[in-house]
């Protein structure tokens, strides 16, 4: 086990780590005349449709039967996509967002634990730690000039002097600030003897920047490392919610023996499966670097505008989306959150096209996010935009 500093064991709460987990006879027997879990044996209620296609895939899906639990077809498709030696390094999760849940209850005890973010970070941490009454030690990334990395320093310093921060959870490329955190820095708080918790590398964009800037070749390496991945963003399949984590197998483990039994649904597994197959990767790929040109295009065109008061766009170029300041007035210098606020009301509610606003951030200040849309959709938010502004 490495490093030496790690010891799963003290970082699992006990009562999880002596979990007796659920059991079925499905786990035993897959095969036969299935009366054991007490499920319907006529079959589904849909009503029939006029697709044979899509009877046909209803039937293959057998809907009244509850899913695979271990789904590991899909683990060891992803694992050698990603490189990893085995499935037993994969776990499936509702979206990574249930991951996130389940990292928090696994590790920390409510009411007692922490977890440390760097804002401005993915709004999702914050929120499962409170539901799970963890506090938040937060330490923002280093703002001055746009780089959004990582404080190094004040983050060993909050991890030594505080025990009870079990998990850090780091977003890389950051949501949202588009920005890889350099793996070497990931290393040197996975070495750190103050810090025996689990570091968690939020990889939801990944697929969108360079080869060789995913955490998950140091999975093999460091036990106290956890990559979150998903489809939801390069896969395109935001609606099926599949995530995944990418730890060593003990980890793994502990995640597999408290999750729902049948949280990946049939549905969900199936389309997958179709995803990741070599056809699905191919298209994939295509999809990315299409939205990889049209990302450039805007990052253009919007700085074509920037005399009608928009700022140059901040943060790293990793990811599809872009955050754009906007400034006080046409030809200002400033980013005002007022006028940012309204650019977004006005975009949604009188010209039709919904950005986010990310002004309430650290850093972020006066600042809206544009996810990359498809061409035309970019074309008419510029249009409206520009409306908008002069
Ligand atoms: N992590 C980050 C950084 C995200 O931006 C998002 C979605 N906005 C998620 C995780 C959630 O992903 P999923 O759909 O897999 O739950």
């Amino acid at each position: 086990i490495y490093p030496p500093h790690f010891d799963i064991e003290a970082v699992v709460r006990p009562n999880i780590l002596s979990l007796h987990p659920y059991r079925c006879a499905r786990d035993d027997y897959q095969s036969g005349i299935l009366l054991d879990a007490n499920e319907n044996a006529l079959g589904h209620s849909i009503p029939p449709t006029a697709s044979a296609e899509e009877a046909e895939t209803f039937d293959k899906l057998s809907l009244n039967r509850y899913p695979d639990p271990m789904q590991s077809e899909i683990k060891t498709l992803f694992a050698n996509l990603r490189g990893l030696s085995s499935p037993d390094q994969v776990f499936l999760g509702v979206g990574s967002d249930e991951v996130v849940d389940l990292l928090m209850r696994v590790c920390c005890v409510p009411g007692k634990d922490k977890i440390l973010i760097c804002p401005p970070t993915y709004g999702m941490y914050s929120v499962c730690a409170q539901v799970n009454d963890l506090k938040v030690v937060k330490v923002p990334l280093e703002t001055d000039g746009g780089a959004f990395q990582l404080r190094m320093g004040e983050i060993q310093k909050a991890v030594a002097d505080d025990s009870s921060i079990k998990l850090i959870f780091f977003c890389s490329p950051g949501n949202p600030t588009g920005t890889l955190i350099p793996l070497s820095d990931i290393e040197r708080i996975l070495e750190d003897p103050n810090f025996k918790g689990i570091v968690i590398v939020d990889e939801a964009y990944i697929d969108f920047s360079g080869d060789d800037a995913s955490a998950v070749s140091l999975v093999k390496r460091y036990a106290n490392l956890c990559v979150l991945q998903t489809l939801s963003k390069a896969f395109g399949l935001a609606a099926i919610r599949l995530g995944f984590a990418l730890a060593q197998p003990p980890l793994i483990q502990v995640l597999t023996n408290t999750k729902a039994p049948y949280n990946i649904s049939s549905l969900t597994a199936s389309l997958a499966l179709r995803a990741l197959s070599p056809e699905g990767l191919v298209l994939m790929h295509e999809k990315v670097k299409t939205l990889l040109s049209s990302r450039a295009a805007l990052l253009s065109a919007l700085a074509d505008m920037k005399p009608l008061g928009l700022g140059d766009v901040i943060g790293g170029n990793h990811a599809n989306f872009v955050v754009l300041p906007i400034l006080d007035k046409k030809g200002g210098t400033r980013p005002d959150n007022g006028r940012a606020l309204q650019v977004y009301k006005r975009l949604a509610e009188e010209r039709g096209v919904v950005i986010r606003y990310r002004g309430t951030e650290v850093g972020c200040e006066g600042c809206v996010r544009i996810t990359v849309g498809a061409e035309e959709e970019n074309r008419v938010l510029l249009e409206r935009l520009a409306e908008l502004l002069k």
